[in-house]
This record gives C-alpha cells, sequence and structure tokens, in this order.
C-alpha cells in the first residue's frame, strides 16, 4: 500500500508539473505574442431566421501562432485571464473588433457586433473609459455594439456589478449575458442587472430536436426573455431542425454552424446573405 501511494504521488505531482510547466510556456509565448502582434479577430454572422438576413456578428479571437497553427481560445484565454494578460489582449480585442465595425457601417451596413469580455476585464474600473475611449477614436455608433458577459461574473459582488453594467450601458452600448441557463442567476437577481439580452448556452441548443428537457428549457428561457423584454439569441445553432424549433419559439437571431463558422474578415464578403442596411 505505502508503495502504491508513493506511485500516485509521483504521478500528481509530475502531472501538475507538467500542467504548471506548460501554463509558463503559454504565458510567454503569449507576451511574445502581444509584441508580434500574432492575434486576429474572426467574426461569426448572427441571422434574422425570420427572413435569413444578416444582423451582426460575434468577435472572437485567434492565435495564429509563427507555426500556422491556430490556437482556439479555450486554449490560451483562461491563462491570459490568470496572469492579467487578458486586460492588454482584451483592449486590442475591443479596438479591433470596432474598427471593423466601423468599416462595415462605412459600407452601409446596419450590423451589430458583439464583444466577449472575461472576468478580469468586467472587474477592472478603468474598462468603461477604455471602451468610451476606443469609441471616439474609431467613431462607431456605440448603439451598435453588444458587450458579452457570462453569468458568474455578475453572482460576485452584485453591487459592484450592478454598478459597472450602469456605467457601461451610460456608453450606448448594450449587454448580453452569454451561456446562459449555466450559471446560478435566478430570475430575482435577473431583474436587478440592466441587460439587454440573454443569449442560450450551446449546450440546451445541440440536442434539440431529440432531447425533450433541453427543448423545454430553451422554450421557457425564450417565454422569460419575452416577459422581462430582454432580446434572446441562440448560439450553436447546427440544424434545420433547430432553426425549425427555435422559429415556432419565436426565437429569431440565431448564430451557429448552420448559417456560418466564424470567419476573418476578408472571408466574409463570400457569405452570400442579405446583409440590414
Ligand atoms: P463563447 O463566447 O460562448 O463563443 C461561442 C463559441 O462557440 C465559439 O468558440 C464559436 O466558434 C463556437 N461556435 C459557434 N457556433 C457553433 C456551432 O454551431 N457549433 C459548435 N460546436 N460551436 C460553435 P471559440 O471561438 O473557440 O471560443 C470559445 C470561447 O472562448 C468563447 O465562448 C469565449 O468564452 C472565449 N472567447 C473567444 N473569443 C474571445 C474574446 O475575444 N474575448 C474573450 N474574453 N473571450 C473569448
Ligand atoms: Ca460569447
Ligand atoms: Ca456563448
Ligand atoms: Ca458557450
Amino acid at each position: 500500500a505505502k508503495a502504491r501511494g508513493k506511485n500516485t504521488y509521483r504521478f500528481f505531482s509530475r502531472e501538475l508539473n507538467e500542467a504548471a510547466t506548460d501554463r509558463l510556456l503559454i504565458e510567454n509565448q503569449l507576451r511574445e505574442a502581444i509584441r508580434e502582434q500574432q492575434f486576429l479577430m474572426y467574426y461569426q454572422p448572427k441571422i434574422d431566421i425570420q427572413d435569413d438576413t444578416l444582423v451582426g456578428y460575434e468577435a472572437l479571437i485567434r492565435w495564429l501562432r509563427p507555426d500556422n497553427t491556430l490556437v482556439p481560445p479555450a486554449r490560451f484565454i483562461p491563462v491570459a485571464e490568470s496572469t492579467g494578460l487578458i486586460v492588454k489582449i482584451g483592449e486590442w480585442i475591443i479596438l479591433e473588433s470596432c474598427r471593423f465595425l466601423a468599416r462595415q457601417h462605412s459600407r452601409g451596413y446596419a450590423v451589430s457586433l458583439s464583444i466577449n469580455l472575461s472576468a478580469r476585464q468586467f472587474n477592472d474600473n478603468r474598462l468603461p473609459t477604455m471602451i468610451e475611449q476606443i469609441i471616439q477614436r474609431t467613431g462607431v455608433d456605440p448603439s451598435y455594439l453588444v458587450f458579452e458577459i457570462t453569468e458568474s461574473m455578475l453572482m460576485g459582488d452584485t453591487d459592484a456589478a450592478i454598478k459597472q453594467l450602469n456605467q457601461l450601458k451610460r456608453l450606448g452600448v448594450s449587454l448580453s449575458i452569454d451561456d446562459f441557463g449555466t450559471g446560478y442567476s435566478s430570475l430575482n437577481y435577473l431583474k436587478r442587472f440592466p441587460v439587454d439580452e440573454l443569449k442560450i448556452d450551446r449546450s440546451f441548443v445541440k440536442d434539440i430536436p431529440e432531447d425533450r428537457n433541453d427543448m423545454d428549457i430553451v422554450s421557457a428561457i425564450i417565454a422569460m426573455a419575452q416577459k422581462m423584454q430582454l432580446r434572446v439569441v441562440a448560439e450553436g445553432v447546427e440544424s434545420e431542425a433547430q432553426v425549425d424549433f427555435l422559429k415556432q419559439n419565436a426565437c429569431y437571431v440565431v448564430q451557429g454552424y448552420y448559417y456560418s463558422m466564424p470567419l476573418a474578415e476578408q472571408e466574409l464578403s463570400h457569405l452570400t446573405f442579405t446583409i440590414k442596411t
């Protein structure tokens, strides 16, 4: 038993060690990525399924390594978050995204743009001023900007969160709760937060139309959003059956591979949707 205990210990300590080295490695590479400008923004279309028009995009970051590998955000956002590098990267994301939106508007496209905020970014009291300066610098109309936050960011210090949300709202932007349904927000909480939109998490959408439970959850979220006069968006839509279900339940704005993957700006011109003007 003793020997096994020792082995177990060695196994865990090696695992931990590898994870720590991995993080350190990614952290150093992230610093280099910032210096060498290895980040790119991709944009995923948001479609109004009533008439199949393109109404906006979600900005999603990508890391293109010098060896041409594309690193997905799930691999590096958590490291950027825990090291604080996200503040710098996050500022770049907002600037780059607003420039993109300004270019879309200058072509006459009346599209909105959703930008993800991480917890650390959201908790930074300099965030509203930073966004305000970027809005001024790029000349973008803030009413077309949406900032996505998750329920967990609102749950800690709720008074501070409400204050921050109000500061952001004063800029004229809208606010969306991402991955809705996966956190802990109660109806009571939701009413206190000045948000404009709920984004139904992909985990509830992916098994429609097979999973009756998920269908009930999704229709309940949509009904609740309507009751609270919030916009509702479904993410991760991959099939026609899912589109039909959402349409029947009056959720008209969707995002997902069924319509388009996230794309680089140059690739957006290949899309064939009618764009709102
Ligand atoms: P998220 O905000 O929930 O973004 C949606 C994710 O689902 C994206 O993954 C998107 O590519 C993917 N997706 C969209 N449609 C479908 C679909 O039909 N099927 C499937 N299977 N997936 C779909 P991505 O780009 O890898 O991003 C993952 C997460 O990383 C994001 O989840 C978000 O939490 C974070 N992230 C991405 N970009 C940013 C960013 O610019 N800033 C911050 N703070 N976080 C970001
Ligand atoms: Ca999102
Ligand atoms: Ca999401
Ligand atoms: Ca999600």
